[in-house]
């Protein structure tokens, strides 16, 4: 016996949730349910997803120009944004800065560096004013938790495996150390704040299972971010994005509720496709509008983040973009997310192609502990059970790789 909703003799107009409640739909809701086969949970996940992404209006701030580490491959250094500007250090300067902003109509405050956990005093001056707030960090000294209980710490990873140490572990003078993914772990086993940010390459295929795992084990969350080596020959002309494409999937299939990114998403942060065309400047949406460079990019039609600038350690001087600003090497995968969640309109072509669009939301917003998607308690459980159902099946191969449809949802 089916317990979907029952659609009325009029089409989806009036959809009877039970016989107590009938429940009216407006007529955009009417568009919906049409395009998601009658689907009321998928129609309520939507309007969710969309409530959500309009009531936050996000920038990005450096904050600091230190860092107690030097990675390869790190474009603030790469390109010496540690030496354009000078920080702004006044606590009250800060705050006064933040509440510009908030008048701005900003409300997320995404605070990179630089390494943000050197300067919690900073981050809290934007707690005071913000709703939301993100930092990004290297996972190396612990965000406190007291007075930063909301704010969403997402922690780089390149490589995993022993590579996140050759790339990474590096003091400022030179000197190498090791176990930075572990002193990660260990700062934020089990916290609620915590998603990796894992940087997956193709020098590292056989390093994503054992990370993701430890990730998980550790009682955290991870989406996937794509490393592309800064001023080497072929940054992103790979040999084997398929085989680093079909190992993140066949992870993902492994760890669904653990690893967030989704299999469409997967795929297009490694090749820089979507269904709809390729990642690039004239698509993207995340620069700052204000800088004087993108006239022409704002008036070519394609969607950009509302009120988005990117400001650097000033907090005065507004940056190109979240990133580097060398969009040729650019595969940043918080970018490329932007890109797919403000391109709903492409997704409208069908039913599952919608429903695609719903699950990736819903994954990028699951890495903010501030959204209501924290499923943390139960995603390791989850996880843990599929995989204990999992190895009671017969004659699987531990290496299988798993090639997954197109436009296959994943959560
Ligand atoms: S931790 Fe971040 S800011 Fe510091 S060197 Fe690495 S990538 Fe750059
Ligand atoms: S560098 Fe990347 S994020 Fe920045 S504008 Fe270019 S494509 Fe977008």
């Amino acid at each position: 016996m089916s317990h979907g909703p029952v659609i009325g003799p009029n089409g989806p107009g009036v959809i009877r949730m039970s016989e107590a409640s009938p429940r009216r739909f407006t007529t955009a809701d009417k568009a919906i349910l049409e395009l998601l086969g009658g689907d009321v949970g998928y129609l309520d996940r939507f309007r969710k997803v969309t409530t959500l992404s309009r009531q936050v209006r996000s920038s990005e701030y450096l904050l600091t120009n230190a860092c107690n580490i030097r990675c390869e491959g790190c474009w603030f250094f790469e390109y010496d944004f540690d030496k354009t500007t000078t920080e702004l250090k006044s606590i009250e300067g800060i705050r006064a800065f933040a509440e510009k902003e908030r008048a701005r109509g900003v409300n997320y405050a995404i605070i990179i560096g630089g390494e943000p956990a050197l300067i919690p005093d900073r981050i809290a001056a934007f707690i005071s004013v913000m709703d939301y707030v993100t930092i990004s960090t290297n996972g190396l000294k612990p965000l406190p938790v007291e007075g930063f209980e909301n704010v969403a710490v997402q922690i780089s990873l390149f490589g995993g495996g022993e590579l996140d140490d050759k790339l990474r572990a590096i003091k400022p003078g030179g000197k190498r150390f090791t176990g930075l993914f572990d002193t990660a772990l260990r700062n934020y086993e089990g916290d609620r704040r915590a998603c990796f940010v894992f940087a997956i390459t193709e020098d590292g295929i056989d390093h994503i299972e054992p990370t993701v795992r430890r990730i998980h084990e550790n009682g955290n969350r991870v989406s996937l971010n794509f490393y592309s080596k800064y001023h080497r020959d072929e940054p992103l002309r790979m040999q084997n994005a398929p085989r680093l494409v079909d190992e993140a999937l066949r992870v993902k299939e492994l760890y669904p509720n653990t690893l967030l990114t989704v299999p469409y998403v997967i795929r297009t942060i490694v090749t820089g496709e979507s269904h709809w065309g390729t990642f690039g400047y004239d698509v993207c949406p995340s620069l700052s509008v204000d800088h004087p460079s993108h006239a022409a990019r704002l008036a070519n039609g394609n969607p950009v983040l509302p009120r988005f600038n990117a400001w650097a350690a000033d907090c005065n001087t507004v940056n190109f973009c979240c990133t580097s600003g060398h969009c040729e090497d650019c595969r940043d995968s918080q970018a490329v997310l932007s890109w797919i969640l403000v391109s709903l309109e492409r997704f409208r072509e069908s039913g599952e192609s919608l429903k695609t669009w719903i699950e990736i939301s819903e994954s990028y917003w699951k890495q903010f502990c501030w959204a209501p998607y924290d499923t943390r308690s139960t995603a390791a459980g989850q996880d843990l059970g599929r995989l204990t159902a999992a190895s009671h099946e017969a004659g699987r191969p531990a290496g299988k790789r798993v090639a997954l449809p197109l436009l296959a949802g994943g959560t």
